[in-house]
């Protein structure tokens, strides 16, 4: 408690988004959340859990750290998937935790092994392949030492998936990658299988693959960005709206809902006359005579500081706009022409007020920054609350 400003998580919302992509996936295939970068800024508990509540039953993290918050939220027998980095001791410990990570090379599928046999227990692997992002992933040239290492150690290493990365399937730009990617992993799957190894879950798919190549679901999808009710870019909102299999009444309303909202207040308010600079330096000066609110908020929040003299704020139900450059703990916000703004009152920086609306989306364009940025950098220290 006693905190400047508080992030809320609506219920409601997650459960549309969650009803729309299961509309979406069909009973085929799997849904697993992203639960990166602190639940894109949800908080990870807090989100784990709400989501738990909904029926969720798959999460995947990058790191061991992310991996034991969510296994200490976690009240239900749910997945818990480390896609990233893991250190021996955190290898150990995700062994020991029946938590499943992903082998992405010939060096770490044998730390894999004998790690496992150390501890003398199985570990829950997924295949990552190398189709063409050039990040991690099993190259073809070390794909029948890691084939033959995985038929040989069943016992030790169980094989619940195969998956890629696709390299930017929310751009058309990147079509012809994309599509060759997707075309070695079918290749890559069949030298599983030559190879008598069943792949388990197949999943490739990001948001964006989701609705830019419904082709890509296969069997599961690793859902960050678009569960918590945000697209990865206008491109991909524009191609599922025109798209007439996935939106087939070709409605323009848009499918999600933003599930967070963050609050804060006015700390104070004062009035500045013409021809003054307001708050460091000299980037904002007067014209004439304003009333500014200050809002306790700031770029160690995870306020873009790039927002200086553009972002804005909702007070009383009025977009207002950020003035001078954004502080580590504060901004100024120009209120003039608002009548009776008082310290205490609420101040919106995303979500709802009244009727007006800033979204992650509208905030980053101008930060001429991602959601996914912005979302990632929302500070740890802001309290999450659940609303219905
Ligand atoms: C971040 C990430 C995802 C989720 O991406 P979104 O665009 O947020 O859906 C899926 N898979 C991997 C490997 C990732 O790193």
């Amino acid at each position: 408690m006693f905190s400047t400003s508080h992030i809320e998580l609506s219920r409601d919302a997650l459960k549309h988004n969650l009803s729309f992509l299961k509309r979406m996936l069909g009973k085929e295939t799997r849904l697993a959340i992203v639960l990166k970068a602190n639940a894109y800024g949800h908080g990870i508990e807090p989100f784990l859990k709400l989501a738990e509540g909904l029926g969720v039953r798959h999460f995947t993290t990058f790191s061991a750290r992310e991996a034991q918050a969510a296994l200490n939220a976690r009240s239900k027998d749910s997945v818990i998937q480390i896609m990233g980095d893991l250190q021996d001791d955190a290898m150990a410990w995700a062994i020991q935790k029946g938590i499943a990570f992903h082998v992405f090379s010939l060096s770490r599928i044998e730390r894999t092994l004998k790690i496992a046999r150390d501890c003398a227990r199985p570990a829950h692997i997924h295949l990552e392949l190398e189709t063409g992002m050039n990040r991690v992933g099993v190259p073809f040239k070390d794909l029948a030492d890691v084939l033959a290492i995985i038929r040989r150690e069943r016992e030790l290493l169980r094989l619940e998936g195969t998956c890629t990365h696709l390299a930017g399937a929310e751009s058309i730009v990147n079509h012809v990658r994309v599509t060759s990617q997707l075309e070695e992993f079918h290749r890559l799957c069949n030298c599983l299988a030559e190879a008598g190894i069943a792949p388990g879950l197949r999943h490739v798919s990001s948001s964006s693959g989701i609705f830019t190549y419904p082709e890509s679901r296969l069997d599961m999808v690793r859902a960050g960005i678009i569960s918590y009710g945000f697209w990865p870019t206008p491109e991909v909102r524009m191609r599922y709206l025109m798209d007439k299999t996935l939106n087939p009444k070709q409605s323009s309303y848009d499918p999600l809902r933003r599930v967070m909202s963050w609050k804060s207040h006015v700390m104070a308010v004062k009035s500045v006359e013409a021809g003054e600079f307001i708050g460091y330096g000299s980037s904002f000066l007067t014209t004439h005579k304003r009333r500014i609110a200050i809002i306790p908020v700031g770029y160690s929040e995870g306020f873009p500081r790039s927002l200086s003299n553009s972002g804005r704020v909702l007070i009383a139900g009025r977009r207002c706009q950020v003035v001078g450059t954004v502080n580590m703990n504060m901004i100024s916000v120009d209120v003039s022409g608002i009548t009776g703004v008082k310290a205490g009152d609420e101040a919106v920086l995303i979500g709802k007020q009244k009727r007006k609306s800033i979204s992650v989306a509208s905030f980053s364009e101008m930060a001429n920054d991602l959601n996914y940025e912005v979302l990632a950098r929302l500070s740890e220290e802001i309290p999450r609350v659940v609303v219905e």
